[in-house]
């Protein structure tokens, strides 16, 4: 599956395009969108994790001391209103606390926008008024309440009718930037229309969640947060953006969830394991026509990225591919290993004896144990389809085997799930 977001800059109609995680107009800059698939694989997402796993105590600390400044604004501000001196001091203490903020979490905002002092000033001020108000308990305040609460519907992944929660999330978002017009907001930082604005908070927002929706609904949201005809969908749907891969195990045959990001597959059936490859993510061969010059861009087979050999843009598919985060867990590995003696790589591992008369209790076991450990992330349905590529015609008999490993073992949710996807058998 391909998703394209075809965007255009509401300011010159240009095309836009990815640059890093930031969907800039090609032509002017204009901010457009956040691409949630490129910050996770990117140096800065790589570098903040860094940052944060090296000095966990450090990370605490800092964001301990920002909450506590933000409550001290909050209480400065509440004896007092907008315009008195008391509130306006509060107001400047948020925008110091949102300045710092955008430099801790370089997710907030463009790099462009760090490096120009006076855009810099702007969007501390209008990020400050924000975290002011998100604080003073008042309409904003019972906004975010909200918005947790649509996030939690939401859930993990094992939501199969995800489309009321991700409405809801819209929908408070855009109460929260009317609330925040109503309450005196400074003007928008790069003078963008309510809804440019409000398309750019939401992918922020829901591009963290998209992963955890199945890919059929993928495509929709970012529908839903970018307007018809801004995004197409290329081929059947995939989990190229999803938080589990699917892997065939070559030992028993076992379809399995595997984690982007993962240093090894495992599957949970034979416990053979392999280190990854690229292939695994069965990113295929690409061919679509370039965002800015229409020019037929290809992608090789795994490549998240092609360039453009007309007009040299660099383009993204939608798909995110662990790299960073396996970059991240290999190091701290390699560290563990240099202090005990251990070897640099992992061995991979054969697993359990499998032949002709386990195979299927081989894959039973693996699939209970997938239901076990997953039951939070992934839907029937996901279940469903692993143990058909898995046993193909013999798939109800996989999931009644399974289904008896869950019911003597708990818990009762992997029982529900596994259930629910031997119903989908008849
Ligand atoms: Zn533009
Ligand atoms: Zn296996
Ligand atoms: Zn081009």
């Amino acid at each position: 599956m391909a998703i394209r977001l075809t965007l255009r800059c509401e300011r010159c109609g240009a095309p836009s395009v990815s640059e890093g995680a930031w969907v800039l107009c090609k032509s002017c800059g204009t901010w457009c969108g956040f691409d949630f698939t490129v910050w996770l694989d990117s140096d800065q997402w790589t570098e903040f994790n860094r940052r944060a796993m090296t000095d966990p105590e450090g990370y605490m600390r800092r964001f301990e001391r920002h909450g506590q400044a933000l409550d001290q604004a909050a209480a400065q501000a509440r004896g007092s209103s907008p315009g008195q001196p008391a509130f306006e001091a509060a107001l400047d203490a948020a925008a110091r606390e949102a300045d710092w903020l955008m430099a801790e979490m370089p997710s907030y905002v463009p790099p462009r926008v760090l490096a120009d002092r006076e855009l810099r000033r702007r969007y501390a001020r209008w990020i400050g008024f924000d975290l002011l108000h998100a604080r003073l308990g008042g309409r904003v305040s019972a906004l975010y309440a909200r918005l947790n609460q649509a996030t939690a519907a939401l859930g993990f992944g094992a939501n199969e009718n995800p489309m009321e929660a991700v409405k809801a999330m819209l929908a408070v978002l855009r109460e929260l930037a009317q609330a925040r017009q109503e309450l005196g907001s400074p003007p928008d930082p790069e003078g963008l229309s309510f809804e440019a604005r409000l398309r750019i908070a939401s992918s922020q927002m829901l591009s963290a969640y998209l992963r955890l929706i199945a890919p059929e609904h993928q495509g929709p949201v970012l529908e839903m947060i970018y307007g018809p005809g801004s995004v197409e969908v290329v081929g059947p749907a995939g989990h190229d953006y999803s938080l589990y891969f699917d892997w065939e195990c070559p030992r028993c045959g076992l379809f399995s969830l595997q984690g982007h990001g993962v240093e090894v597959t495992t599957c949970p059936g034979c416990f053979c394991t392999r280190r990854f490859d690229v292939e695994f993510l069965k990113l295929g061969a690409l061919a679509q026509p370039c965002l800015s010059c229409g020019a037929r861009v290809e992608f090789a087979q795994g490549a998240p990225e092609a360039r453009c050999d007309f007009c040299t843009t660099t383009q993204r598919r939608f798909a995110a591919t662990g790299a960073a985060q396996r970059l991240l867990s290999r190091e701290v590995r390699l560290t563990v290993a240099a202090q005990h003696g251990l070897p640099q790589e992992i061995p991979e591992q054969e697993g359990l004896e499998v032949s002709a008369a386990t195979r299927l209790q081989r894959q039973a076991e693996g699939v209970a144990r997938m239901a076990q450990w997953f039951h939070l992330f992934v839907t029937p349905a996901r279940i469903y389809g692993l143990a058909r590529a898995s046993a193909k015609e013999t798939a109800p008999a996989l999931l009644a085997a399974a289904l008896q490993e869950v019911k003597t073992q708990g818990p009762p949710e992997a029982v529900k799930l596994i259930e629910a996807a031997l119903a989908r058998c008849t």
